[in-house]
């Protein structure tokens, strides 16, 4: 908080303030690369995981195409949207994509990976682990298949991971995880919003995306937000503190919680991950319920959960990631994720597996149209970023039977039928 008020100096200024701004900074860079067992000078902070990821995408991408190594990228089709779009847009500028597909539990398989490697490639970027259902990815496997196949061809492959959901419960050493880039976004660590990091190793190929003054080592220009980063700093390093107790005592509660909600409420189905996932997500599917409903209705009485889907006033799409790992799409529509955080208690378990169940048989009722509107085929559809865009032709009628399936080609997905 000084560093928005009597403290206020530009770290580029030359002034004492400057320069009170500028130690700060530099502080922070320093305990943000200790926290990440990197360089300082790897370190940039940004504006979010957005960014980050934006910038090492496309920054990687296109230096290692202007210098000649090719033209292909390896992603998975679970990314999030920071991810997936910046490699559209790669795409639009001429790179060739491989998306990924996962497992049922929302795994990514590094055979699969290693499978699409090929002389174009230049780099690739898998997520640490997964926003929606918590799937832990198998980075370092992925970092190894990378070495194995240059070792073979003298062949250089970037390595970004979008790391946003890890910090707090995962480790994060980047020599560890072989990674050349990685992003964070200072919020989901107890930090501020509008704040982030991306660590880029030393010689990786970079082109900024953000010109202008020669900040962040002539990688970010832009006046520092040295509150923004003072507190990232200060809230990353807090959050690998009872990093093991709480992966345990969190991983607890949300055992019981989801334990809780089967026994309680009939047709509800745990989202893949058991595994190799982390401790702090739960995503259930609600058969019968149209999610958004469930979230309000759980708002209404003080809780706090999200549904992955995508709702606008003329279509409503179901979370990419759930359909990915091929849950039907009747399921995936009633899909609600709940996460919970070091702050929360016993109590908020109870408080949510008390009202859950009044709750569902609600949005049930208020759904109960939904399967007659959306007949769904029993073979899902698991082709990589298939697009399973729900269209609804009758604004008022949520669930009446105007709703169609659709794709955003205008043509039915494979494995549904209208
Ligand atoms: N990546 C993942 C996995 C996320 O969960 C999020 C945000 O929820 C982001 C990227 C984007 O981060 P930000 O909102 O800081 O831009």
């Amino acid at each position: 908080m000084p560093f928005l008020g009597e403290r206020f100096g530009n770290p580029s200024g030359l002034y004492a303030f400057g320069r009170e701004a500028q130690a700060a900074v530099d502080g922070a860079r320093a305990t943000v690369a200790n926290c990440l067992n990197a360089r300082p000078s790897e370190v940039l902070f940004t504006s979010g995981g957005t960014e980050s990821i934006n910038s090492a995408l496309v920054g990687i991408a296109y230096a290692m195409r202007r210098a000649g190594a090719g033209n292909h990228i390896i992603t998975s089709a679970i990314e999030h949207h920071a991810g997936l779009h910046a490699v559209q847009f790669l795409e639009e500028l001429g790179f060739e994509i491989t998306y990924l597909g996962c497992s049922d539990s929302g795994h990514v398989s590094a055979e699969e990976f290693a499978a699409a490697l090929r002389p174009q490639t230049v780099l690739a970027s898998v997520m640490l682990a997964n926003n929606e259902v918590g799937a832990v990815q198998p980075i370092a496997d992925i970092a190894e298949a990378i070495r194995d196949y240059a070792a073979r061809r003298s062949h250089r492959v970037m390595l970004h991971t979008d790391a946003v959901q890890a910090p707090g419960w995962l480790p994060l050493d980047v020599h560890a995880l072989g990674v050349d880039a990685l992003s964070l976004s200072s919020h989901k660590f107890g930090g501020p919003k509008g704040s982030g990091v991306l660590f880029l190793r030393r010689a990786t190929p970079f082109q900024p995306l953000l010109h202008g003054g020669g900040q962040e080592m002539q990688k970010r220009a832009g006046t520092e937000n040295v509150a923004g980063i003072v507190g990232t700093g200060v809230a990353l390093e807090l959050s690998l503190q009872g990093q093991a107790d709480r992966r345990v005592r969190v991983r607890a509660m949300r055992d019981r919680l989801r334990d809780g909600i089967l026994a309680r409420i009939p047709a509800a189905t745990v989202n893949g991950c058991q595994v190799d996932c982390l401790p702090n997500n739960l995503n259930i599917a609600f058969d019968g319920i149209e999610s958004d409903a469930l979230v309000a209705g759980l708002d209404e009485r003080g809780i706090a959960a999200s549904s992955g889907s995508a709702c606008s006033s003329s279509t409503w799409e179901p979370s990419h990631v759930l359909m990915a790992m091929g849950v039907p799409i009747r399921r995936a529509v009633g899909s609600v994720r709940f996460s919970l955080g070091e702050s929360t208690t016993d109590e908020d378990m109870e408080a949510v597996l008390a009202v859950l169940p009044e709750e569902v048989r609600r949005a049930r009722g208020g759904s109960s149209r939904l399967a007659s509107a959306v007949k769904v085929a029993d073979q899902p559809n698991t082709a990589p970023l298939a697009s399973h865009r729900l269209e609804r032709r009758d604004m008022d009628s949520l669930f009446g039977e105007e709703w169609v399936l659709g794709s955003e080609s205008g043509q039915v997905p494979r494995g549904l039928t209208p």
